[in-house]
């Protein structure tokens, strides 16, 4: 391990300044106990690399719980601790930072969790998953400006490399084969050879990782502002294999991905590119998947209900079919996998059909509601629900336009179960 080098960074005036008062309080509070205080991991990387910080990360060597304690005492603000790991949350408004105390971790087996105590900084570094993730920059004088980096993680920021620190990295953890396809293909860096022959030795270790450790992982890929990038480099290293020998990350995949960030809605396109990623899969191997890694919920559904609409293209490329029709198909359906579906899709009439659906008609609802049927005179009951739908569909389908051709509608059907 090298010596800490000195640098001429201010690397505290590269911080988003709304959190200078934090940073300060955290200083202060780390040299009141009498504690080393750093800044580590990405904030110092993407400062080093002239790149915007999200979140910050810091490290105390000693009680990270206590520094966070007295940040409050001096600031107000709220505190998350966990005590099992020794690290807290400090929150004052909308801003946020973790500080954790330096620790050490051995692992039991591969793809254990790891077993963790409580260690010095440099211990705390050697944990970490790549060189220009494994540097710390102290936050309290006499040492602030100075970038402490024992395994070079400057020099392969300079020459845009994605460097391991131990030959063993990838046996330990291998979620961090996934971690180094982020990294490289997000900063447009490249795997340094060594590091890139362990990856392609050890992609087999990925089947010790639990599923939800590598779903974690595989949707931090997702995040990022071109996934198909990492995801095509991970197919080309036989990591996607690894996953499930019929996962994917081809050339369609890059299209798609990219048709769909100008077509999707911001709060669908995670789940839409997951189920476009597994679009290819047929359904023995989707389930296999799913089941391994324990996908459930919103985003299951959107990929069962994206296979589910590939089984549907002839209907929905009708173009005489009624919007009714439509929404009889695409209700029941979740509107991530319509997305998908009009980005998946090439016939021109079904993604104008699917278009329509998401953007306009899955939204329109009658005039009369529930209790505008109730003061006509509609009864509660299974009748109620015939007649909204009833209506809906009359609205759909330009029947009805207005609130008193919906309150005739009203009538003429309940005159015509009176009969
Ligand atoms: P990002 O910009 O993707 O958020 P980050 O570096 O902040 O990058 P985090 O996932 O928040 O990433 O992790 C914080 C730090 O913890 C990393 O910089 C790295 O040093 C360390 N780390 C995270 N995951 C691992 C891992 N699997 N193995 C070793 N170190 C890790």
């Amino acid at each position: 391990m090298g010596q800490p080098e000195e640098t001429n960074l201010a690397i505290a005036q590269r911080l988003p300044p709304a959190l200078a008062p934090l940073l300060k309080a955290a200083g202060e509070a780390a040299a009141e106990l009498k504690l080393s205080l750093y800044l580590v991991g990405g904030a110092l990387r993407d400062i080093l690399l002239h790149r915007p910080v999200v979140d910050v990360d810091l490290v105390v060597e000693g009680d990270a719980i206590l520094v966070a304690q007295r940040m409050k005492d001096s600031l107000g603000g709220e505190v998350t601790v966990h005590s099992r790991f020794g690290t807290a949350k400090y929150r004052r408004g909308s801003l946020s930072m973790d500080i954790a105390t330096a620790r050490k971790e051995s692992y039991a087996h591969p793809g254990a969790l790891p077993t963790v105590s409580r260690g010095t900084l440099l211990e705390d570094l050697a944990r970490r998953d790549f060189t220009i993730n494994a540097m710390a920059a102290p936050l309290s004088l006499p040492h602030l400006g100075l970038v402490i980096d024992p395994f070079s993680g400057q020099s392969d920021i300079t020459r845009r490399l994605i460097r391991i620190l131990h030959p063993k990295s990838f046996v330990d953890d291998a979620t961090r084969i996934l971690r180094a396809l982020r990294y490289e293909q997000r900063l447009a860096f490249h795997l340094e050879d060594e590091t890139e022959t362990f990856l392609r030795r050890d992609v087999g270790m990925l089947s010790t990782i639990s599923g939800d450790r590598i779903r974690r992982e595989m949707e931090l890929v997702l995040t990022e502002e071109e996934p198909e990038l990492a995801l095509q480099r991970a197919q080309e290293l036989g990591v996607l294999q690894s996953i499930h020998p019929h996962l994917s990350g081809n050339g369609w995949l890059r299209e798609k991905f990219s048709q769909a960030r100008k077509e999707t809605p911001r709060n669908l396109l995670a789940s839409v590119y997951l189920a476009l990623w597994l679009y290819g899969m047929n359904k023995n191997d989707m389930e296999t998947l799913l089941r391994r890694l324990k996908l459930s919920g919103r985003r299951a559904t959107s990929i069962v209900d994206l296979q589910t609409l590939r089984a549907k293209r002839t209907e929905l490329s009708n173009p005489y079919l009624l919007p009714s029709a439509l929404c009889r198909l695409l209700d029941p359906l979740h509107p991530a996998a319509v997305a998908a579906a009009i980005v998946a899709c090439d016939d021109p009439i079904a993604r104008l059909n699917l278009q329509k659906y998401l953007r306009q008609l899955r939204h329109l609802r009658p005039a009369l509601n529930g209790e505008a049927l109730r003061e006509i005179g509609v009864p509660p009951g299974p009748i109620m629900g015939q007649i909204l739908q009833g209506l809906r569909q009359a609205r759909l389908d330009g029947e009805v336009h207005t609130r008193e051709e919906e309150e005739a509608l009203v009538c003429h059907l309940l005159a015509e179960r009176t009969s």
